[in-house]
Parts: C-alpha cells; sequence; structure tokens
C-alpha cells in the first residue's frame, strides 16, 4: 500500500501539502499529513500530479515502434521506457505504412497494461490517408486514399484510439464518419487543407489536430487553412512542446487562444528518445538525431528526441501567467479528454501518478499505484 506526500495538482487546482494512500490500485486516501511516517515518496517542496498521457509516442531508447522486428516487445519496452519520464498512458503510433504492416502492428498496439510500464491507450495510426503535398518525413510512396474496406480491416485486426488523417483527400469525410462511428478518434494532420476543407472535416466528425503548425501551411489572415479551423474550435490541439517544432510564442499564443482544455501536449517522441544522439529508425527510414531534434538528410525534421515531461517543464516556463495546476492539465486530462478518459487525483481514482521535484523532474512514477519508477 504505497503512500505519497506532496502538494497535489489536479483538476486546475493546487491543493496544500496532502498524503495519499493507495490500496488496489486506487487512492483511497487523501487527506492533510499527520506525518511523513511510513511514507514511500514524500517531495514537501514538489508535486504529485496525474501520470501524463501522451497520445504520440513512435518510440524511444532506439525501438521504432512501425519497424521493429517483433512488434508487442517493442511496445512493452518503449512502455518501460515512458514511466521515467512520467507517462503513466500513451498510444503507440505508427507512421505511413503500407497495409499489411498496419494490420500485423495493430494487434501489439490495442490497449492494454504493460508490466512496469505505461499502459497503452490503443494506437495512433498516422497516416497513410495523409495528403502527399505535406508528407513530413512519412514515405510519400505509401501515402494512399482513405479506403473504407481497409478502415474495416483496422479495425477488426485491433481498433486504433486515434487515426490522423487528412480532410481535403479523396473520401476523407467518409472515412471520417465511419472512423468516428466506431469509437476512434480523428485527428486532421498532415495535410494541406484549406479553411472550408478542415471545418467540413470537423464537422464529420474530427475532434482533434495533429501537430498544430508542423506538416501543414502556416496561418495567413486571408488564408487560414487547418491552422485557423483547429485553433477556431472546438477541437483538442495537439501541440509539440519541444521547443524546435514550434516556436515558444507561437506556442504560448496557441495555449492563449485554444485555453488549456484544448491544448494536449505530446512528444512525438520518435526512437531517437531517451538514446544516444546518432542514426535512428522511423519507419522505412533512417534519421539523424543531434540529442534534441530528429532530422532527415534535406533537413526536414522527423519527430522528436524529447519526451513529454520536458515539453511540459517548457511550457511551464514559458507560460508563467499560469498556474502549474493548469499547465499540468496540458499533459494530463486533456490529452485523456480527447479519448474520452479522466486523469484526477482524487478518492477512488486509479492510481496513475506523477511525482515531481521542485524542478518538475520526475522523481516517481505510478501506474495502477505500483511505484514502476523512482529516480
Ligand atoms: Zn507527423
Amino acid at each position: 500500500m504505497p503512500a505519497l506526500i506532496g502538494r497535489v495538482l489536479s483538476d486546475g487546482v493546487e491543493w496544500p501539502l496532502a498524503r495519499i494512500e493507495i490500496e488496489a490500485g486506487r487512492i483511497v486516501a487523501f487527506d492533510g499529513p499527520d506525518s511523513s511516517k511510513g511514507a514511500d515518496v514524500v517531495v514537501e517542496d514538489g508535486w504529485i500530479a496525474p501520470g501524463l498521457v501522451d497520445l504520440q509516442v513512435n518510440g524511444a531508447g532506439g525501438v521504432d515502434l512501425t519497424s521493429a522486428d517483433r512488434p508487442d516487445a517493442a511496445v512493452a519496452e518503449v512502455a518501460r521506457i515512458l514511466v521515467r519520464h512520467g507517462v503513466t498512458a500513451f498510444c503507440p503510433t505508427i507512421v505511413t505504412s503500407p497495409q499489411e504492416v498496419i494490420l500485423e502492428r495493430l494487434p501489439a498496439l490495442a490497449p492494454r497494461t504493460h508490466p512496469g510500464g505505461a499502459a497503452s491507450l490503443g494506437a495512433h495510426v498516422e497516416g497513410p490517408f495523409i495528403s502527399p503535398r505535406t508528407p513530413g518525413v512519412h514515405d510519400p510512396g505509401a501515402i494512399r486514399p482513405p479506403s473504407l474496406a481497409e478502415i474495416e480491416r483496422w479495425l477488426a485486426a485491433g481498433r486504433p484510439a486515434i487515426v490522423t488523417l487528412a480532410p481535403e483527400v479523396p473520401g476523407a469525410p467518409e472515412a471520417i464518419a465511419r472512423l468516428r462511428a466506431a469509437g476512434v478518434v480523428v485527428s486532421l494532420g498532415h495535410s494541406a487543407a484549406d479553411a472550408v476543407q478542415a471545418r467540413a472535416g470537423l464537422a464529420a466528425g474530427a475532434t482533434m489536430g495533429t501537430h498544430l503548425f508542423n506538416a501543414m501551411p502556416p496561418l495567413h489572415h486571408r488564408a487560414p487553412g487547418l491552422v485557423g479551423a483547429l485553433l477556431n474550435g472546438p477541437a483538442t490541439i495537439g501541440l509539440l512542446a519541444d521547443g524546435v517544432h514550434v516556436d515558444p510564442l507561437a506556442a504560448e499564443l496557441v495555449i492563449r487562444a485554444a485555453g488549456v482544455g484544448r491544448v494536449a501536449l505530446v512528444s512525438d517522441a520518435i526512437a531517437a528518445a531517451a538514446a544516444p544522439p546518432g542514426p535512428v529508425r522511423l519507419g522505412g527510414q533512417t534519421v539523424l538525431s543531434d540529442g534534441v531534434s530528429v532530422r532527415r538528410a534535406d533537413g526536414t525534421l522527423a519527430g522528436s528526441a524529447a519526451m513529454l515531461d520536458l515539453g511540459l517543464r517548457n511550457v511551464r516556463a514559458w507560460c508563467t501567467w499560469l498556474s502549474r495546476a493548469r499547465v499540468v492539465e496540458m499533459a494530463t486530462a486533456t490529452p485523456a479528454g480527447a479519448l474520452g478518459r479522466r486523469a484526477r487525483v482524487d478518492l477512488d481514482e486509479p492510481a496513475d501518478l506523477v511525482v515531481l521535484d521542485r524542478d518538475w523532474n520526475v522523481v516517481a512514477t505510478l501506474v495502477g499505484g505500483e511505484i514502476v519508477y523512482r529516480r
């Protein structure tokens, strides 16, 4: 029965120093601390928050989820690395690939717990139904128009949690409607959509945007496009806060415009995260990490070498006008909410928690009430 002591950040509120007790995976006590006696983790100058939720993780520690030989083992390995960064739940992400690769991987990426690691919330299938005009580092040869027949095969193999697609490609509205009806969250991205096409995608049932600003044309006041349509609402906006993909000022503008309830920080971590600088795999290609950013030989950004805890620390530093509890929501309650889930610290809630020191470095991570990482 683990017990923790620290200040709690949850539901947009910072609570005074509290003692949290956990039994059978749930929070059974949340009180002022009588004493720190018998507590497993004590951070009197730190915080306890819901575990971080990362909706876009392509890999970590040299493991690439799209191309690893054994997808089961690969997801479990990435899950164990994530808890070192405070992440307790994630969407294992595969990038644009041939149909057989997606079908072979979906069962391994399905929702499940991983012993000693973060829980999988289900796959994020990013592409292949994206625009050939905005591939980023996705393989242009595997980009294809949406196919309802392929979507049925995905659903049969293992329903994804999130699918990123471009709303302007032929057949996109039908694909969005089908995915939505099956309970899949559709996120608009890798798209050159104009605002009319983007709004049609939202009207068809898309509820998210993928790594805002990246792999889409910039916002122009006479051509607001996908960026403008997403900012205008009500979609949840996936925001890369590694300090490389989006300028801090632009990130701050997004947070001011959309509010913390609509901004979900994502890492877009690839195999280079939690790994030494050098070449790593992303799908069918090799990209180069300098330890912070990852690029293809032509300079195109290829996901991130940073984990979500870094993004969270960045946003805390950038948005000094926001309370700590509101900042934390963008890496917990908001991404969880995008999937219809909760992330709270309260009685009877699951004990998926992160303990942070005063600088928001991860001190400990609990998944299902178990301490799975301790600094
Ligand atoms: Zn992408």
